[in-house]
């Protein structure tokens, strides 16, 4: 079914603001830009493997949406072998099917989709289908899908283009044998042995997608150390679960060649021990991803790239091209779609002459496995390097009522706060809901609280939440809860 959006007859050629981009970056910004009063068009070339055109780009259609259906869905499918019996719950001749798993995931893709296109009815958005190009003064040239050129002028342009996976030289993408993470999110069947390079956040997603629905998962990571961007007693944590669940992670791995044979992917690469090999039936490359610029600036555009691609700007995402503004993946910074959002608001708010500000040091971020992992602000190392007197509070899920009561009693809160004036530094978070509980931290450093603040703070019982209170009162050594180390 094509939901491509039948052009309006007689449309603006001048708008207030264009963005060019959906994804959860371009979207939010035009809806805010609408929102103030402004007149907003929105371009965006998306194409769905069915080759349907659909805003919401990769977060929506190819991220971090089907690849949450999915862990949805296999996580459930893994507790229903693993921990139903543990509730008393007997269950006989339970089956997968994956078809209908791929159908529910591109369902709520579809849904999600076009409710972006209700959102901008609603708005007052005018959503341009087909590709855009910023040329010089603030021109953009849009071709849509059906090959129809026009040239649209405004007084403000919002780059939001977003990134793409970075393809491995020794890896080459070859589907349906070595693909990247929307192909990952796409297999018709559960491989016996996948491989995965990169233990990355999609790495680690993805694998325990398929690890849990029975494939045989090896992952091979560069570095010798596990989740480096992480705190690393919470790393520590994270890797001896993904071990017991059966997810071979092999680190210092570097992979030196890929090449399909038959029906199988042979990977050779080398760790400590030398040379290795590695037969698996698909392989999926995850080593990151690159801000995505193609044929998006004409060359009198007035915005330039660095020296690794990404738009430059500056603090409120102005590229020093006249009013030409740029978010999302496409600019330095963490590739989440909750930081492009919130920069996409700021900018439209500074359009509009209103008050907008991000503030970089309090984005969260959650890794959807199980148990979900997830923090905020410093990692207990940044904060040793940074000379910073600090003390720290855990809290372990074991000692938590309602962690248990769900049979997640696995992992722990930590709290990191300065000796000084006891602010908050950061929280780490691994064990249920981490992702949901971060809020919290995240609100609390967002008003500069003070562990002390938390400890004062009131937790319904029996909640996740209180892991977080817990830990606040341990780093005072004064948890009620758990042992005061
Ligand atoms: P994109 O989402 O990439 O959107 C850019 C859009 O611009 C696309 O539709 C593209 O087609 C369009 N475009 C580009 N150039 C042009 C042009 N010249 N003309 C017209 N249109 C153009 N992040 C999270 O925060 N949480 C998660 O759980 C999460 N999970 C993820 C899972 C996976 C498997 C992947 C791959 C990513 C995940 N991410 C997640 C990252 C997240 O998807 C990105 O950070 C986010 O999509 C970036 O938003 P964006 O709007 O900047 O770019
Ligand atoms: P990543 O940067 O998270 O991880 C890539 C991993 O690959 C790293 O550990 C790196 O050391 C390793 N690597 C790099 N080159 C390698 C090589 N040649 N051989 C073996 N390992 C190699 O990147 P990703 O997992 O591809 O994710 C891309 C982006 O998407 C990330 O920036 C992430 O923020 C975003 N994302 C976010 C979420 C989420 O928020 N839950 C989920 C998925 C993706």
């Amino acid at each position: 079914m094509s939901t491509d959006v039948k052009q309006p007859a007689g449309l603006a050629d001048s708008f207030d603001v264009i963005v060019i981009g959906g994804g959860p970056a371009g979207y939010p910004a035009a809806i805010r830009a609408a929102q103030n009063k402004l007149s907003v068009a929105c371009i965006d070339e998306w194409k769905n493997r069915d080759g349907a055109p659909a805003f919401g780009g990769t977060c929506l259609n190819a991220g971090c949406i089907p690849s949450k259906a999915l862990l949805e869905s296999s996580e459930l499918y893994y507790r229903l072998h693993e921990e139903f019996a543990q509730h008393g719950i007997k269950v006989a001749g339970a089956q997968l099917d994956l078809a209908q798993m791929q159908k529910r995931k591109s369902g709520i893709v579809r849904g999600m989709t076009q409710g972006i296109l209700a959102l901008f009815k609603g708005a007052g958005v005018t959503p341009l289908q087909g590709h855009g190009r910023l040329l010089a003064g603030r021109k953009v040239g849009f071709v849509a899908h059906d090959g129809t050129r026009r040239t649209l002028s405004a007084r403000h342009v919002v780059l939001a283009s977003g990134s793409a996976p970075i393809e491995l030289r020794s890896a080459p993408f070859k589907a349906p044998y070595i693909v990247d993470s929307w192909g990952a999110l796409d297999l018709d069947a559960v491989p016996k042995r996948l491989g995965v390079i990169g233990a990355g956040v999609i790495g680690l997603e993805l694998g325990s997608v398929w690890r849990r629905l029975g494939a045989e998962v090896v992952v091979l990571e560069a570095l010798p150390d596990f989740l480096t961007f992480a705190d690393q007693q919470l790393a520590k944590e994270a890797l001896r679960h993904f071990k017991k669940q059966g997810l071979d992670i092999r680190l210092g791995a570097k992979v030196t060649g890929a090449a399909v044979s038959g029906n199988a992917v042979d990977v050779a690469y080398t760790d400590a021990k030398g040379e290795q090999h590695l037969s698996v039936d698909r392989l999926v490359v995850a080593i990151g991803r690159r801000p995505y610029t193609k044929d998006l600036l004409a060359n009198d555009s007035g915005v330039e790239l660095d020296e690794r691609g990404f738009i430059k700007v500056d603090e409120h995402c102005h590229t020093g091209a006249e009013n030409v503004w740029a978010i999302g993946d496409c600019v330095r910074g963490p590739m989440l779609a909750h930081k492009g959002k919130e920069e996409g608001v700021m900018v439209a708010d500074l359009i509009a002459g209103r008050f907008g500000e991000m503030n970089y040091k309090v984005v969260p971020s959650v890794i959807y496995t199980a148990p979900e992992i997830a923090w905020v602000g410093l990692t207990e190392e940044q904060v040793k390097a940074s000379g910073r007197d600090y003390k720290v509070g855990v809290f372990p899920f074991l000692a938590s009522g309602r962690a248990r009561a769900m049979e997640q009693a696995a992992g722990f809160a930590k709290l990191i706060a300065a000796r000084d004036d006891d602010e908050i530094l950061g929280v780490h978070v691994i064990g249920p809901l981490a992702g949901e509980l971060i809020a919290e931290a995240v609100l609390a450093m967002e008003y500069s609280a003070s562990s002390e603040d938390l400890q004062r703070t009131i937790h319904a019982h029996p909640t996740l939440s209180e892991a977080l209170h817990e830990a606040a009162l341990a780093a005072d050594k004064r948890a009620i809860d758990s042992l005061n180390r």
